[in-house]
């Protein structure tokens, strides 16, 4: 794992994959570069990692310093590593139809989905957010899945007529509560990905997704909650991908499927 950051909710997240990866005997490393590095530093690492024989799979952590985009320092890092899907190679690939490692958090989103035996094929599904770590590939895997894929965004009109038209509803907005529950159609399969952070009023905070999710409970069929849900799943989807591609680079099978 690749840090270059003060921030602390990146550090909790790194300390949970590190929890994580320990508890099922993945050997994890954090580069950690501080927030002061240049960009031409990360990109070294990054490629230095990403030639390696002893590494397996890769993850830059965001936010990165100043100036620095992921989409240009993630293409340092060789698809076949890139267990969070961040080069935008490995999310052409995943566009093109070809195997790819998708972002760790869409995943999570369509693993979800199957775990509870949600019918995919034929079901419109509306994705809300179109990032390239979440929204399009969410909708890239659900289109896979033969679902009927939309994609809104912050452009879109009447955006809760849209969502009431998803059997499928997936939140990537970053914006808490944003979807109400009369925006969900009765039955549909909610997965709420949004993590914000909001005052509770005594000097505190406390995280909530993007979905107000005691409305949202009274009409969904299936329901995601914040915290939980997606962002375990996350961490548990970086940790199939690394075991994917240590398997890969031992030529035991071929580039997985996603
Ligand atoms: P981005 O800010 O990159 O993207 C947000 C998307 O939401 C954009 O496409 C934006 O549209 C859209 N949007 C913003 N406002 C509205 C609006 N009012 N109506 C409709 N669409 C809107 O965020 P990310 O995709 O990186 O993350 C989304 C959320 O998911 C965040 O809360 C983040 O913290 C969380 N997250 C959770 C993870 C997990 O493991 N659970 C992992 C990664 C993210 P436009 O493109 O038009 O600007």
């Amino acid at each position: 794992v690749v840090t270059a950051t003060a921030d602390e909710s990146s550090a909790w997240y790194v300390r949970s994959i590190v929890t994580a990866a320990g508890k099922v005997g993945i050997a994890c490393e954090v580069v950690d570069l501080g927030p002061e590095a240049p960009a031409a530093e990360i990109r070294e690492r990054l490629e230095s990692l990403s030639a390696d024989g002893q590494v397996s799979g890769i993850i830059l952590q965001t936010p990165l310093p100043g100036g620095a985009k992921l989409e240009d320092l993630a293409s340092a890092i060789v698809p076949a590593k890139d267990m969070d899907g961040a080069n935008p190679l490995s999310l052409g690939r995943l566009a093109a139809g070809l195997p790819a490692f998708a972002p760790a958090t869409a995943e999570a989103v369509v693993r979800i989905l199957e775990h509870h035996g949600v019918e995919l094929a034929g079901r419109h599904a509306v994705v809300v957010g179109r990032s390239m770590l979440v929204g399009r590939p969410v909708a890239q895997l659900l289109l896979q899945a033969d679902c009927t894929v939309t994609i809104a965004h912050s452009r879109t009109r009447d955006l809760p007529a849209v969502c009431r038209g998803a059997d499928i509803l997936v939140a990537a907005v970053g914006r808490p509560r944003m979807i109400r529950g009369d925006w969900i159609k009765p039955g549909a399969a909610v997965i709420d990905v949004g993590i914000n952070r909001i005052p509770t009023g005594d000097g505190r905070t406390r995280l909530v997704g993007d979905v107000a999710f005691a409305e949202a409970l009274a009409v969904a069929g299936h329901l995601t909650p914040v915290p939980g849900g997606v962002g375990p799943m996350t961490i548990a989807s970086l940790l199939g991908n690394t075991v994917r591609a240590a398997s890969l680079q031992r030529g035991a099978f071929e580039f997985p499927a996603t």
